[in-house]
């Protein structure tokens, strides 16, 4: 906010004080100077008349030779020229006594008592002399002598008197009308220098309110520029200054919306901490990794947050930790895993500033590190146990040179057996990687779902007779459900869920296979009251080697793969199995394929 300068000290108000000192000093000068040059005109023609009335006279008065010889004549002379002079005029010997005078009052008087002293004697001692004085009556007078020289002596002086209170009149009146002229002109300086400042300031008070409209963020504000002299020139530098700054701060808005977006919508999270340990900055992904508001930001500081999920994060061990570089962590929070990655930023003069900490959920990357160091462990673990079996039977064979047909056979047959499970889990784990890397090939074709449905069916139906349960198919056999499928495969898929229900059906239990379609889907249900799975187990069975009760599904022949492999299966389909379960009750598994299009047969490889 801009603080208002008070009006008296406000340029405009300076500028008029300067005029009106100006024009007041400048006239009082030439007041001055007028006036007493004036007082001098005056005086001088004063003298100048005087000089003029005695030049004449002085001569006559000359060749009188003694003046007191000479009085009547002198006086007659005098009286003669006084009545056309406004001056008076006395003529006074050298003893000081007037024996001539304008005044007949004068005469025979002392001109010491009557007269100037001082210029009577500087007359008296040949100089033309003069001075000012006032009569007793008040009246200013200009008093001057001429001496007169009569055979190398001074005989007398002729002392003239002139009334000047006219001069100090004019020059009064003069003052009063100088005076007058002086206001006039102060008051016309005060307007023209009103206007002039008014001039200078208002484009100046329109920059001034406008870049302050400017410093709250309004750059819609535009200088009208009315002159080419040096304020139109700051008013087109203002506008150009405002284009360049709106243009400035318009782009660093932009970059500054861009990263906003970016930090945003980023999926790893981004924390900035100051070196004071304070949170300067987290973005959204943060505040969600780490169940942070907006308020606990502020208020926390970071170790607060980060220092008591592990030792390992405080803020110091950090800070020491990414001296020479950036450096990273893991940590586990919420259940899921972060990888926190840490390196200081620094200010424009290469100072540290703070730590900025990038937090990535690597959950899926662990989940998935951990799923392949249990595959291997899994598929060293299916291959180890028939293996075990084989070399000990092998062994036994071998060594106990065993000569009982029987005894032997039995042995064999075992061998044989695992032999088979081995083949059955290396051919399903090839499937596997062949559906793991797209490289399964696949014969599809329009085929009625039902037919392969049935196909299926038989098959199993022995197993399932041997074990006293009821295979009921509860679908019309007769309908027509078309789909474009590979047989082979979806023939496995049923094949693996039917010998399912059965193996985990106790014997003399019941298993109903039922199929239907709605607009879209194919729908298989293959639904036992067997065993069952516990709740908690139900949304695993789809895992590779998954196997609810590992001992017995391993001694019914299971791999635990054959769920996952249906899986990939029916989705290469871009159909669905679901299983729903529960413990001691039974088993429902859902199949949903896609119905083939209306037209045509489609053979699709
Ligand atoms: P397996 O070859 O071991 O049967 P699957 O992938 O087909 O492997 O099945 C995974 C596990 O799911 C089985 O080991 C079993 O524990 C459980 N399971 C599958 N179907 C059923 C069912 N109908 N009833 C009970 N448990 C089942």
């Amino acid at each position: 906010m801009i603080v208002k300068k008070k009006r008296w000290s406000s340029i405009r108000w300076r500028i008029i004080l300067i005029y009106f000192l100006l024009v007041f000093i400048a006239m009082t000068i030439i007041g001055v100077f007028i006036m007493s040059e004036l007082e001098a005109y005056q005086m001088k023609s004063i003298r100048n008349n005087f000089t003029e009335i005695v030049q004449g006279n002085i001569l006559s008065f000359q060749e009188y030779g003694n003046l007191d010889e000479h009085k009547e004549e002198i006086q007659n002379d005098i009286l003669a020229w006084s009545k056309s002079l406004r001056e008076e005029m006395f003529v006074v010997n050298s003893d000081f006594i007037i024996i001539a005078s304008s005044n007949p009052n004068y005469l025979g008087k002392s001109g010491l008592d009557l007269l100037n002293q001082s210029i009577l004697v500087k007359g008296l001692s040949g100089e033309i002399a003069e001075e000012d004085g006032i009569l007793p009556s008040g009246i200013p007078v200009k008093n001057m002598v001429f001496p007169i020289e009569s055979d190398n002596e001074i005989t007398g002086v002729v002392c003239l008197r002139a009334d000047i209170s006219s001069v100090y009149e004019i020059q009064n009146q003069s003052k009063v009308i100088f005076i007058q002229a002086m206001i006039v002109a102060l008051i016309i300086t005060l307007l023209l220098g009103f206007l002039i400042a008014r001039s200078i300031t208002v484009p100046i008070i329109d920059v001034t309110e406008k870049a302050e409209k400017m410093s709250r963020g309004d750059f819609s504000q535009v200088v009208d520029v009315k002159s080419d002299d040096e304020i139109g020139q700051l008013a087109s530098m203002f506008n150009l200054l405002r284009e360049k700054l709106d243009h400035t701060l318009s782009e660093i808005s932009n970059e500054k919306n861009k990263l906003e977006a970016i930090l945003k919508n980023m999926v790893d999270g981004l924390l900035a901490v100051d070196l004071n340990g304070r949170i300067i900055l987290a973005n959204q992904s943060a505040m969600l990794m780490l169940s942070l508001t907006q308020e606990e930001i502020a208020e926390k500081s970071y170790d607060e947050i980060m220092g008591k999920l592990s030792d390992n994060l405080r803020f110091e061990c950090i800070r020491e930790n990414c001296k020479n570089g950036s450096s990273h962590d893991i940590f586990h929070y919420g259940g899921f895993y972060y990888d926190i990655r840490y390196d200081r930023f620094k200010d424009e003069n290469d100072q540290d500033v703070g730590i900025i900490i990038l937090i990535q959920d690597i959950t899926e990357q662990q989940k998935l590190e951990n799923m392949q160091r249990d595959f291997v462990a899994n598929v060293s673990h299916e291959l180890k146990t028939p293996l075990t079996t084989i070399k000990s039977y092998t062994e036994t064979l071998v060594d106990r040179e065993i000569n009982d047909t029987g005894t032997i056979m039995s042995f064999l047959k075992i061998i044989d057996a695992e032999a088979d499970r081995m083949s059955r889990l290396v051919r399903e784990l090839l499937q596997l990687s062949r559906l793991d890397h797209k490289q399964e090939r696949w014969y599809k074709k329009e085929l009625n779902l039902i037919n392969v449905l049935k196909t299926s069916i038989t098959k199993v139906e022995m197993t399932a007779q041997n074990k006293n349960q009821q295979l009921n198919q509860i679908f019309d056999p007769t309908q027509k459900i078309m789909t474009v499928i590979d047989r082979d495969r979806i023939d496995q898929v049923f094949l693996n869920v039917l010998s399912n229900a059965i193996t985990y059906t106790k014997e003399g239990g019941r298993i109903d296979v039922d199929a239907y379609k709605d607009e879209k889907y194919a729908h298989v249900i293959i639904k036992d009251n067997g065993i069952g799975i516990s709740e908690n187990e139900v949304h695993r069975v789809f895992e590779r080697f998954y196997r609810v009760d590992k001992a017995r599904s391993r001694e019914m022949g299971g791999t635990g793969l054959g769920l996952s492999i249906a899986k990939q299966i029916i989705e290469e389909h871009d159909g669905s199995i679901n299983i729903e379960s529960k413990l001691g009750k039974g088993t429902k598994v859902s199949i949903k394929l896609p119905l083939a299009p209306r037209r045509g047969i489609r053979n699709i490889e």
